[in-house]
């Protein structure tokens, strides 16, 4: 693999080695965190007038930490002259309203102080809507792809593909980074064709995509690296010269995700403080190198975490009978039940025994065809999803009498993605913030009057002090970055909205 890219100053010994666990066990050892409102047809004259200001765009930096910071990635982008400062802002027109914001709350329980800093002085969003399932793979390619999971193609952690007669498993890595499972084009593939540098700090995902394409540097995947380590890797990018500097770093960080399923969602307090410390020295070394006004640094998580210390266990062995069970040859998608039957098996009759247990226990799961799937999921039009899709409602375990409550974790994910425990967090840091306080600014201050205006046109909250977005899907990353790295015109085709960060570049 070494020899595809560029040296990477990280061991490529240690590279993918598939945990011994199964996220159920709730350590899912490494590779594995809407109310969009209205857009505003009305068009405000930008501040910054990007033809000019931005001389060129070299870089971007995006981390990502799985479970509640699924992933920090960031962006850098170069500005000739940077912007004014956010903090000459003089804002007086929006009400401050609670941050309270359920499953991304993460920030407002006060062990993350530098991370609330940042988030301060550039955004963050009230929540950012994983795609459903609300799993790290399928999540993590939807913000590099900005698609659901029936279009990229990684439906699940793991999954079996019938027209293949493969199987996907995150932690099998000969199987799962090939490239053929991977559909879409991920962020890196883009900007690569644009001719920029990219860096893959251990991102879910295949090292080379089908187009032959590969991340300028790559850092494969290894358990237990540290946050300093990896620090120490994103900071040699950045000094590297101007020709071999990457411009887009994605970096991914599991530790969070592996604690919550550890010890629920309310008690990784020492994991929330070893993840703002690494977000306080990031920040430091970019003030160190006078970088901050040239470097967007984008924290993301893939989904949330509900509590499943105490769940109420289904038994669907119990529903299909021992023979249906029997017949089960494959199951997808934990912690939801994506069910093949064997096909001798009259796999009708047990979709009519799980129909009607579903509906007589309607508060404790569903069972969906991809004809009955509901259409928020976006998750029917794919071959590889299974012909029938069982999926638990919070608070619920499906299992059989066999596994019982063996290895279950005190939290999951893979929820409902409507479920606010499912959030993920969005905090934004660098020119992206800056700009988008001041567009924000100027529209507030617009002498158009205030009902021809969206009141608040994208912010949930705007002062001085917060900036807070209003919740948006995590589709929306794809675009957003395109346009950070000013290559929009070579962006491929996404489910995200076009036009949705007009209202704030
Ligand atoms: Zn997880």
């Amino acid at each position: 693999m070494a020899s595809l890219f560029k040296s990477s100053p990280l061991s490529l010994k240690d590279t993918f080695s598939p945990g011994p666990f199964e996220e159920r066990k709730g350590l899912l050892s490494g590779i594995d965190t809407l109310s969009t409102s209205e857009t505003d047809e009305s068009k405000q004259t930008p501040l910054y007038d990007r033809s000019t200001s931005l001389s060129f765009c070299r870089a971007g930096i995006i981390l990502s930490v799985c479970g509640f910071f699924g992933l920090a990635f960031g962006v850098f982008y170069w500005l000739s002259a940077p912007p004014s400062s956010a903090k000459a802002l003089h804002f007086d027109g929006e009400i401050l309203r609670s941050n309270g914001t359920h499953g991304a709350d993460y920030l407002d329980r006060g062990l993350t102080p530098h991370l609330l800093d940042i988030s301060k002085e550039g955004l963050r969003a009230k929540f950012m809507k994983p795609i459903f399932p609300t799993l790290t793979f399928p999540n993590h390619w939807a913000l590099m792809t900005g698609l659901y999971a029936e279009s990229h193609g990684i439906i699940a952690n793991n999954f079996w593909d019938a027209e293949t007669d493969s199987e996907f498993h995150y932690s099998n890595i000969s199987s799962c980074w090939q490239p053929h499972w991977w559909y879409g084009e991920p962020m890196w593939e883009t900007a690569g064709k644009a001719g920029l540098i990219t860096a893959n700090l251990m991102w879910p995902g295949p090292p080379q995509m089908s187009s032959g394409a590969t991340p300028t540097y790559f850092v494969p995947w290894a358990n237990k690296v540290s946050l300093n380590t990896k620090l120490a890797q994103i900071l040699k990018w950045i000094d590297l010269p101007l020709d071999e500097r990457p411009q887009l770093i994605l970096a991914y960080e599991p530790s969070l995700d592996q604690a919550g399923h550890a010890t629920g969602p309310y008690s990784q307090e020492d994991t929330l403080k070893y993840v703002d410390t690494f977000a306080k020295d990031l920040r430091n070394s970019l003030v160190a190198r006078n970088l901050t006004e040239i470097v967007d640094v984008i924290f993301v998580s893939d989904h949330g975490m509900t509590d499943t210390s105490h769940p109420e266990l289904v038994y669907i062995d119990d529903v299909l009978g021992e023979e249906g069970w029997r017949a089960v040859k494959h199951e997808d998608g934990w912690p939801s039940m994506g069910l093949h039957f064997d096909p001798s098996a009259n796999s009708s009759h047990y979709l009519e025994r799980l129909l009607a247990a579903a509906a007589e226990n309607s508060e404790k799961f569903s069972v969906h065809t991809p004809e009955t799937m509901p259409e928020r999921y976006h998750f029917a039009h794919s071959t590889r999803i299974a012909p029938v899709y069982v999926i638990p409602k919070i608070g619920y375990v499906l299992t059989n009498r066999k596994e019982g409550d063996v290895g279950l974790s005190k939290g999951n994910h893979g929820y409902d993605n409507n479920d606010p425990t499912m959030n993920a967090i969005f905090v934004a840091h660098g020119p992206f913030s800056t700009v988008a306080k001041a567009v924000h600014y100027s529209q507030s201050t617009s002498p158009r009057p205030r009902w021809l205006l969206n009141p608040n046109n994208g912010w949930y909250s705007a002062s001085d002090d917060t900036y807070v977005m209003e919740g948006f899907e995590n589709i929306e990353i794809y675009n957003l970055i395109m346009k950070l790295l000013d290559i929009q015109s070579q962006a491929a085709k996404t489910n995200g909205t076009i036009g949705f960060w007009d209202r704030y570049l």
